[in-house]
């Protein structure tokens, strides 16, 4: 399981329960939004400029607007079935595959740059490439689950400000629930859409857009895809 496809129980409160206010909410943010992001990314169209990345950048925002706009709208007596446990320092998730849109890539990229000196991104260079080797010579699911991302520091993502959509979107509702998976995949880990919704919204909009624009629908590994990029610059 990778951050953007969450397990899905019907039972759960992943996406607006059975209620028809509530997935006419979702129905209509999801066409507004993927409109929006087609449009705003067209108008910059030549991709990976800095103009573009900004683009692309805004939609951070945005989706953290949608987020909010949508939370003024559900009642407060419905709100307890919203409600996420994921605190700063807790981490579990960050075993997960993070798989994010090459401009996302390129942004995270940006940010490292202009936040970190030449020898920190050496030394992060050198914890991704332990992280790709780690994940190749892993054999099982379970394995690979135990090593965590790269950006984790001291059971803090280190790239909070700029990490992807799909690390906005990812939340759950039990923490039990999170651990029990690391152990057991069949376990399904209770979400709500509320979390959910906004950022996976915008995460599909930019994928939809760069198709639209005649891109590949690529998709890279948040760590093997930034060493890439390291390597690239730096030839770490
Ligand atoms: S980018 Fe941050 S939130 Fe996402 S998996 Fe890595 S450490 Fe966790």
């Amino acid at each position: 399981m990778d951050k953007s496809r969450p397990s899905v129980d019907e039972n759960t409160p992943f996406y607006f329960p059975n209620n028809k206010m509530d997935q006419d909410i979702e129905r209509s943010l999801r066409a507004k939004v993927i409109q929006h992001v087609v449009v705003s990314i067209a108008r910059n169209n030549r991709v990976y400029t800095p103009r573009f990345l900004a683009s692309i950048k805004s939609l951070y925002g945005e989706a953290e607007a949608a987020h909010l706009e949508i939370k003024g709208l559900i009642p407060d007596s419905k709100m307890e079935q919203y409600r996420v446990v994921c605190r700063e320092g807790c981490s579990h998730c960050c075993g997960l595959t993070v798989n994010v849109a090459i401009p996302e890539l390129y942004l995270i990229f940006e940010y490292l740059r202009s936040t970190r000196s030449e020898e920190e991104l050496k030394e992060l260079a050198q914890d991704l490439k332990a992280y790709v080797t780690a994940m190749e010579e892993s054999n099982s699911v379970t394995e690979k689950l135990k090593i965590k991302c790269s950006f984790l520091k001291g059971d803090k993502c280190s790239i909070y400000e700029q990490r992807p959509m799909s690390c906005r979107a990812w939340n759950s509702r039990s923490v039990s629930h999170c651990i029990e998976y690391l152990e057991d995949q069949e376990v399904d880990i209770p979400s709500s859409a509320l979390h959910y919704t906004p950022y996976n919204v915008f995460r599909q909009g930019i994928q939809r857009a760069l198709s639209v624009m005649g891109f590949e629908d690529i998709v890279e590994e948040l760590n093997s895809g930034i060493l890439r990029l390291l390597e690239g610059e730096y030839g770490t």
